[in-house]
């Protein structure tokens, strides 16, 4: 199949539909326009488009105000960085999205080494020079007759038949050093070779990497904690000496790569839990990747690893709480199911989430599961109002009461209504025969 048939092949019909539609109004305005980067090499590897970003060799804010003016809809810019966003009228949303971007072709420089580039409009060539790596330079142009004609102007084509992850210049990794945590994290995703001149250029960048911002690295490490096979990423950055640099405390021993191992097949079942749609306890795909790999470190690790990546404050809560939980697991072996859930109440849900799923121990490993998927939803029937119209004072001793009767639940001490309504009338003869 050539190009343009697998490009035609890949969109839905409502996509092609919106392509054309701009295509034809890039062409009446003179730009050229392009898909450009991953969603071509994901084409040409035989995956589904997923983002439609279009770059236009001209002015994005323009040609997207066009088509909104012609078609409906309204635009939001940045004319700092030329780009578009086209919220789409009704008909012409597709099944995946309700917005289009629309990017100006542009040229980055670096003032200083793993600085933020300096962003000005450019030309195609000048976009397709500015990225990271071969495989993500290729460009299909969309406008007028150019319909799906492929361009390969740096060798990208070769580069993504052979497998290769491969830099566009010497200075690459020392303009942008995270480009280096992208080399592995692409390579290991296709099962691509990073070149040997592109692995010669890690030590002399290596020292850079401490001047990366917080946000960024772990923006590059919340990528990698996304895929399916982080564990051999975090293996190759290690055998790469790419996380030391990051901090000391970030290491990748073997527990942590039995615990990411199977990352993938447990997101899967995540994903099913009921749990996992309960508003409010949903976690980022990359928040239960860092949990399990940083539970085996100390509160002191998680903290100073804290202070140079800045983890958002629900992570870190959940990070302390997984440390703390991993380092006494077997303590508890053997506990009731109402003295679990005492204890696993105090921690985020994500947290219990992760240690149960890495604990070895079966016992521990039930203790864990049984409170995500049943126990943490036990409640007693009785609640405050039946205390209230039995004539209980109203104050502490209902909490007392109701934790007592859902522990009773818990533990199996009572199984239905009436036993639980027999208990209350026990605890509250012993009560109040006590002085
Ligand atoms: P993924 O499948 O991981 O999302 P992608 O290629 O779509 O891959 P994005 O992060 O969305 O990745 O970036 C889009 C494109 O922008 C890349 O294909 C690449 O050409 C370019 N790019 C992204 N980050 C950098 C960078 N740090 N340096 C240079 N170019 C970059």
């Amino acid at each position: 199949m050539n190009l343009k048939s697998q490009l035609e092949a890949s969109l839905s019909p409502s996509q092609l539909r919106l392509i054309h539609l701009i295509a034809d109004s890039a062409a009446q305005s003179g730009f050229p326009l392009y898909i450009i980067g991953g969603s071509v090499r994901d084409l040409i590897l035989g995956s589904a488009i997923q983002d439609l970003d279009l770059t236009v060799e001209g002015d994005a804010i323009a040609l997207a105000r066009a088509l909104a003016k012609r078609h409906g809809g309204r635009v939001t810019a940045h004319s700092k960085f030329g780009t578009a966003k086209w919220f789409l009228p009704k008909d012409l949303q597709t099944e995946s999205s309700d917005t289009l971007d629309l990017i100006s072709a542009r040229s980055e420089t670096y003032k200083h080494p793993a600085a933020l580039p300096t962003v000005m409009p450019g030309s195609m060539d000048d976009d397709i020079r500015r990225r990271d790596f071969t495989i993500n330079t290729l460009a299909i142009r969309l406008d007028g007759a150019h319909f799906g004609e492929l361009r390969d102007d740096l060798g990208g084509m070769d580069d993504l038949k052979q497998g290769i992850v491969r830099v566009l210049h010497a200075k690459s990794f020392i303009d942008d050093p995270t480009r280096m945590y992208r080399a592995v994290r692409y390579a290991e995703r296709y099962g691509f070779t990073i070149v040997e001149e592109t692995l010669a250029l890690i030590p002399p960048a290596r020292p850079l990497i401490e001047k990366l911002s917080a946000q960024r690295i772990r923006h590059e490490l919340d990528l990698i904690l996304e895929e399916w096979n982080a564990a051999a990423m975090l293996a190759r950055l290690a055998e790469l000496n790419l996380l030391q640099p990051i901090h000391p405390a970030l290491t990748f021993d073997e527990s942590m790569r039995q615990r990411l191992t199977n990352l993938h097949t447990y997101r899967s079942l995540q994903h099913l839990s009921p749990w996992n749609i309960t508003k409010g306890e949903q976690m980022r795909a990359s928040d239960l990747g860092w949990l399990l790999w940083l539970m085996s470190l100390s509160q002191e690790q998680v903290s100073a690893l804290n202070d140079r990546l800045h983890f958002t404050a629900d992570l870190l809560a959940a990070l302390f709480a997984a440390s703390k939980m991993y380092a006494v697991q077997l303590s508890f072996v053997g506990l009731k199911p109402s003295q679990c859930v005492e204890r696993l109440e105090a921690y985020p849900l994500a947290a219990v989430e992760a240690v149960g799923y890495a604990a070895k121990d079966p016992r521990v490993k039930e203790c864990f599961d049984e409170y995500i998927s049943k126990w943490r939803y036990i409640k007693p029937h009785i609640n405050g109002d039946d205390l209230k119209a039995l004539g209980v004072e109203p104050g502490p001793r209902y909490a007392i009461l109701l934790r007592r009767l859902r522990n009773a639940w818990l533990d199996g001490e009572v199984k239905t209504k009436e036993e639980e309504k027999a208990l209350l009338q026990t605890l509250l003869n012993s009560s109040s025969a006590s002085p």
